[in-house]
C-alpha cells in the first residue's frame, strides 16, 4: 500500500486570492538562518510583532522591541519577550504594513533585512524559517545576487521576468518542508533587500506582474546560466528533459564576457585513475563536468606532457538565457523583449493574475 507524504502548509497571512488564483506572494526558505541556534531580530523600519500557531489559531503574544531573541528548543522555538516567555512549534514575526523591513542577525550568516511575515516552525524532526513575502521584493532582492548593481534596465527588466517566472514554476520544489522556493542557487540566490537599489527596482517595476508563459497560460520553466560559451543548450541534452522553450540559439553577444572562457590542468595520471575509477565515457562531456565539477560541457582536451589541458568556453549549465549575453546586448539598446526572445522560443507574456495556477494555494488565516 501506498503512503503518502503529508505536506506541510504554512499559515499564510496574505493569500491566496478568493479564486484559488496564484497570489503575488511568495514563501522563501531561509536556509542559511535555519542552521543557526539563535536569531536575534529588530525592526529596521516599521513594526512587528510575535504571534504563536496552535491548531491553525494565530495568537498575538507581543510587540517586537529593540532587539529580541529567538532560540530552537527541543521541538521548536522560545522567544524572550518584556512581559512574557513564549514557547511554541510556530511562531511568526508578523509586519504592520507588508513592506516593513525586519533584519535578522546571526552567526555565521551576519545580518539581512527582508520585507515580509518571518515564519518559524518546527515540521518533520527540523527546524525552519520560512518568509513569507511579496513576490515583486523577492524578485529585485534576487536580482541583486543573481545579475548585480550597475546594469543596463532593459537587462533588469527582462530578468525580473526569467526570475519571476521560474519561481512560480518551480513553486513545489519545497512544498514538503512548507515554502515554495528557497534562498540558495538551488532556486535562486537570494540574500534579502537591503542593498536593492533604485536601478533595480525601476528595472523590476517596468515587468511588475507579469510573467513568461507557454500556449497553455502556464509559467515556462526559465531557467539561466551566467555564459553560454557560443551556443546555448537544449534541455533534452542537459537534462534529458525536453522542452519547446529550451532550444540551442547561436549567441556571439557573450564571446567577450567575464566567463567567455576557462582552462583547467590535470595530471595525466590522475586523469588516468580517475578515468578508470569512473568509467567515464569521455565523449560525454556533460557527465564529464559533472564529475569533474567544472564550469561548462564545452571544452578541448589538450595534450601538454605530463598534464592534461582543459580548454573550455563559458559557465554554467548552458540552458535557457545566457546572462553575459542578455547583458551585452541590454548594453547596445536590446528590448526586454528582444533579449527573452533570443534565448527562450515559444513564449507569450501574462498577467500574473491571469495564468494558469502552477501552485496549491496554501491555507488562508482568513
Ligand atoms: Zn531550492
Ligand atoms: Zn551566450
Amino acid at each position: 500500500m501506498r503512503t503518502r507524504t503529508a505536506l506541510f502548509l504554512l499559515v499564510t497571512l496574505w493569500t491566496p486570492t478568493a479564486t484559488g488564483q496564484p497570489s503575488s506572494t511568495i514563501t522563501v526558505g531561509l536556509e542559511d538562518f535555519e542552521k543557526a541556534q539563535r536569531i536575534r531580530c529588530q525592526a529596521a523600519t516599521g513594526a512587528f510583532e510575535w504571534i504563536t500557531v496552535e491548531n491553525g489559531q494565530l495568537r498575538a503574544v507581543g510587540a517586537l522591541e529593540g532587539i529580541q531573541e529567538i532560540a530552537k528548543t527541543d521541538v521548536g522555538y522560545t522567544v524572550t519577550t518584556k512581559t512574557d516567555e513564549m514557547q511554541a512549534s510556530y511562531i511568526i514575526l508578523k509586519p504592520a504594513e507588508s513592506h516593513d523591513i525586519i533584519r535578522l542577525i546571526s552567526d555565521p550568516t551576519g545580518y539581512r533585512q527582508y520585507t515580509g511575515a518571518v515564519h518559524f516552525y518546527w515540521h518533520a524532526n527540523q527546524w525552519h524559517i520560512a518568509l513569507e513575502a511579496d513576490l515583486e521584493d523577492y524578485v529585485a532582492g534576487v536580482l541583486v545576487s543573481e545579475v548585480g548593481k550597475g546594469q543596463a534596465k532593459a537587462l533588469y527588466t527582462a530578468h525580473a521576468l526569467v526570475s519571476r517566472t521560474y519561481a512560480l514554476n518551480n513553486a513545489e520544489r519545497h512544498r514538503l518542508t512548507g515554502y515554495d522556493v528557497c534562498d540558495q542557487v538551488h532556486c535562486q540566490a537570494f540574500d534579502g533587500v537591503s542593498t536593492v537599489d533604485d536601478a533595480i527596482r525601476m528595472g523590476c517595476r517596468a515587468s511588475k506582474h507579469m510573467v513568461l508563459v507557454d500556449r497553455l497560460g502556464r509559467p515556462i520553466p526559465a531557467a539561466f546560466h551566467s555564459n553560454c560559451g557560443g551556443t546555448t543548450r537544449s534541455s533534452a541534452r542537459v537534462w534529458q528533459k525536453a522542452s519547446p522553450h529550451l532550444l540551442p540559439v547561436q549567441d556571439s553577444a557573450c564571446s567577450f564576457g567575464e566567463h567567455a572562457q576557462w582552462e583547467r590542468q590535470i595530471l595525466r595520471k590522475d586523469w588516468n585513475i580517475w578515468q578508470k575509477d569512473q568509467s567515464v565515457d569521455l565523449d560525454n562531456k556533460t557527465l564529464v563536468r559533472a564529475k569533474l565539477g567544472l564550469p561548462s560541457d564545452r571544452f578541448d582536451v589538450g595534450d601538454a606532457g605530463d598534464a592534461l589541458i582543459l580548454s573550455g568556453r563559458g559557465f554554467g549549465h548552458g540552458v535557457g538565457l545566457c546572462q553575459e549575453g542578455a547583458m551585452e546586448r541590454a548594453k547596445k539598446g536590446a528590448s526586454p523583449w528582444a533579449i527573452l526572445d533570443t534565448y527562450y522560443q515559444e513564449i507569450w507574456l501574462r498577467h500574473l493574475s491571469q495564468i494558469t495556477a502552477p501552485r496549491a494555494p496554501g491555507v488562508s488565516s482568513k
